[in-house]
């Protein structure tokens, strides 16, 4: 009891710093505290704090060149803070773990969900960030033609190589934390390393062929979501109308989780 009301005092003065340096907005620091505070709570302190390492890497890149992607006209909104759909899609799962690692007495197969969609998580939003400062235009990731720049489905050389850096550092700090001994080390970091990869590179699938895309009638530029451009609504292009870029990553974390898990048998001998 006492120990929860700390932690949740923690919890809101953590998120009371990233609301005030601008890493998450207003809506962001009410999907923040619970999902912090649960991972908190049933994961413990080390959990907590790999997933707040996702947390600082993806703020520092997502407003690393912020400029530079603002001129361009893809960066994210409101300076790169993060709101409550953005926060939900990559901690919401995490959190989620947690709490059955906590109700099965331990399991590690939620440990390596956890690392998983984490994993994915970071992969997945440094991959995006600095694909997006690649001077070569991205290729489509069905086609492998060029398409235009900042497009779900875009992969860039350069957005594969932080992908694997992502996973890499989440690899480390979950090995770090969650191992017993070298060998179970190993196996988190290879298990963080494929199911990143392979969900990082789902999501740019599933973003071309099953995420929505709107279409403004005056000038045919594409748009991710039903925007005003030339002062006309944007009409839907491709894509189901219910599967928007919240729901592909939530989908591609489930997947990184689910790829990661397979490693448990390895894990626990
Ligand atoms: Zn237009």
């Amino acid at each position: 009891m006492d120990q929860s009301v700390g932690w949740l005092s923690v919890m809101i003065a953590l998120t009371a710093v990233a609301y005030r340096i601008n890493a998450i907005d207003a809506s962001g620091v009410i999907a923040a505290v619970p999902v912090g505070f649960l991972t908190l709570y049933f994961g413990g302190v080390t959990w907590f704090l790999a997933l707040l390492s996702f947390f600082l890497i993806a703020s520092y890149y997502t407003r690393h060149k912020y400029e530079q992607k603002e001129l361009a006209g893809f960066s994210e909104k409101n300076r790169g803070a993060r709101g409550w759909a953005s926060v939900l899609a990559n901690g919401g799962l995490p959190a989620f773990f947690a709490i059955m690692y906590h109700f099965t007495g331990n399991d590690n197969l939620y440990l390596l969900f956890f690392s998983g969609s984490l994993s994915f998580a970071l992969a997945d939003t440094i991959a995006t960030e600095i694909g997006l400062l690649s001077r070569s235009a991205p290729r489509s990731i069905l086609s492998g033609k060029h398409i235009a720049r900042g497009h779900s489905g875009g992969v860039t050389l350069r957005g594969e190589m932080a992908a694997i850096a992502g996973t890499l550092v989440i690899g480390v700090i979950c090995g770090l934390f969650f191992s017993k001994d070298e060998g179970q080390f190993a196996i988190i970091l290879i298990a963080c390393i494929t199911s990143g990869l392979l969900s990082t590179n789902l999501d740019s699938v599933l973003g071309e062929s099953l995420q929505c895309k709107y279409r403004c009638t005056v000038c045919n530029k594409y748009a991710e979501s039903r925007i005003v451009h030339c002062d006309v609504v944007t009409i839907q292009h491709k894509g189901l109308r219910f599967i928007d870029n919240n729901a592909v990553n939530v989908i591609s974390s489930l997947f990184g989780a689910a790829i990661c898990s397979i490693f448990i048998l390895a894990f626990n001998t």
